[in-house]
């Protein structure tokens, strides 16, 4: 989705509101649902200010037992673009050489879609959890320790000595 300032940035406070639901594709995530976003466009006169506030539910997956899981998003931005941000040479192309801003303006046509890619990927958690007390999984035997214990639970055995308990076990070798 892209939007035409123009209109905004000519006319010195204005207010814009904008309601947006997309399906966004982010490359290497999972998004359930449309994201659904409630912009704020303002000509302040001195700066362009865009608010937004946005959400979604993506597929995550727990750090501790790998489940996949989904986990809502929510995130806001906000940021105040100058004259000197969104001056325009005479083809009407952007002159400053801000990455960030030519990331999402072509001229003065803002690419939401843009936009709000890049904040799901800030959003992103870097550690999620299905829930915070996820016992994870049994280090022995790899079985999911939310769905119950283990045949491995009481003997917590350092996997080095099991070899050697099952030696004993069998009347092998003696040990203490
Ligand atoms: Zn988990
Ligand atoms: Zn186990």
């Amino acid at each position: 989705m892209k939007l035409d300032l123009s209109e905004l940035i000519k006319s010195p406070g204005a207010v814009i509101p904008f309601h947006l639901e997309e399906n966004i594709e982010v490359e290497g995530v999972e998004l359930l649902e449309p994201v659904v976003a409630d912009f704020k466009f303002s000509n302040t006169n001195r700066s362009i200010v865009i608010e937004g506030e946005f959400k979604t539910t993506i597929m995550a997956e727990c750090v501790r037992c790998l489940k996949r899981f989904p986990f809502p998003l929510e995130f806001s931005f906000q940021e105040a673009y100058t004259r000197q941000d969104l001056m325009l040479d005479t083809k009407g192309n952007l002159l400053t050489d801000d990455e960030d801003i030519r990331s999402i303006f072509e001229g003065y046509v803002l690419d939401l879609t843009e936009l709000l890619r890049q904040n799901i990927i800030l959003a992103l958690p870097l550690a999620p959890l299905c829930s915070p007390d996820c016992k994870g999984l049994c280090p022995y035997c790899g079985k999911n320790l939310n769905e119950g214990e283990c045949e491995c639970s009481g003997k917590k055995v350092d996997p080095r000595w099991q070899k050697l308990l099952e030696y004993k076990k069998k009347g092998g070798m003696r040990v203490g």
